[in-house]
């Protein structure tokens, strides 16, 4: 099969780059760096199957012969991380929305009909107060502009975007919804709570735990969410659908990081930050946010295999052995 993966130089793209290297399939992933990094996809920059293109998706001259080359197609490019959302909300909008269009068009204008993941996200729940979210479970977003929720909205259009290019001329397109993942490869600069916890408490710093810690969250090991986005993407009862893929264990912050400590043999102490001063300004955190996987499961089959604590240790020891190369 030819894989084509959009921001495939990222955390997610670049393990379902691996994912299916591993498969004996030929991956394409293009990727502007922006948030992605040559370092993730180092190891299999060797491997004859892989081809790696510098470019923006906005302007992307290869884009057109790269999709009519693809069976498959993952656009998981976009601007992601609370911390980069709000300093520059502008590129979220331009990136999330017209490379998603752009991506489309260029399928349904060439008459192509690959079969296509657009990365969508848990945040799009939104404000809803619920403590677990299923598919049809209502969109809650604040009115009055308030650019916390920019990468939300665009998401949300990508929805439909993809939505109205499966319905009206029958493409083979499954929308996820992401929900926390966590794995080797991602970092800690855009806010990501796990890879900041873990390196704090590697190198014996307080954990920054934001507001009360009472909120919850569900992390998913990347390398269970690949297998759900392949299941997904070769399931025709999920072409024209959205699915929420992540996991169901729920923790506390202030569990994650008491947890990260013990597992670590840490001294970090924990710190509570205020979300003011976390983020520059009041930030409207969401309290729970576990998905319902039933349909997911449903299609797929799917039962993730790592447990929160296996993820954990495999991130602590990898995370000691890039201490230990630069010492
Ligand atoms: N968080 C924290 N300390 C950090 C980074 C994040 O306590 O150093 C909190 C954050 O406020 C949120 C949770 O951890 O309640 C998950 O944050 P992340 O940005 O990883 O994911 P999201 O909020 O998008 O679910």
């Amino acid at each position: 099969m030819h894989v084509l993966i959009t921001g495939g130089a990222g955390f997610i793209g670049s393990h379902l780059a691996e994912y299916h290297l591993a498969q004996g399939d030929q991956v394409y992933v293009v990727d502007n760096l922006s948030t992605g990094s040559l370092a993730n996809i180092e190891l299999l920059r060797g491997n004859p199957a892989f081809r790696f293109a510098e470019a923006d998706i906005l302007n992307w001259g290869e884009l057109g012969r790269a999709v009519a080359w693809a069976d498959r197609i993952y656009h998981m490019a976009a601007v992601v991380g609370v911390k980069k959302v709000l300093e520059d909300p502008v590129a979220v909008m331009a990136t999330n929305m017209t490379g998603t269009e752009k991506i489309l068009r260029a399928i349904h204008g060439g008459g192509w009909n690959p079969q296509v993941i657009i990365a969508s996200t848990s945040e799009v729940y939104g404000f809803n107060a619920k403590d677990s979210f299923a598919e049809t479970d209502d969109i809650v977003l604040p009115s009055g502009g308030r650019l916390r929720w920019t990468y939300a909205v665009t998401k949300l259009a990508d929805e439909f975007l993809a939505f109205s290019y499966a319905r009206k001329y029958g493409l083979h397109i499954a929308v996820v919804r992401l929900f926390n993942t966590i794995g080797p490869n991602q970092v800690g600069h855009y806010g990501m709570v796990v890879p900041r916890f873990v390196r704090q408490a590697v190198c014996n710093k307080p954990l920054t735990v934001y507001g009360t810690g009472e909120q919850t969250r569900s992390f998913c090991d990347v390398r269970d969410t690949v297998v759900a986005l392949d299941g997904l993407a070769g399931c025709p009862q999920a072409w024209g659908e959205v699915v929420n893929v992540g996991n169901e264990q729920e923790i506390s912050i202030r569990d994650l990081a008491e947890l990260i400590v013990r597992r670590s043999g840490s001294s970090s102490a924990l710190r509570f930050v205020s979300y003011r001063d976390a983020y520059g300004e009041e930030f409207e955190d969401v309290s729970h946010r576990r998905p319902v996987l039933d349909k997911l499961r449903a299609l797929t089959g799917f039962a993730p295999e790592w447990t929160l604590a296996e993820t954990l240790d495999d991130l602590i020891e990898r995370e000691r052995g890039k201490n230990r190369r630069v010492a």
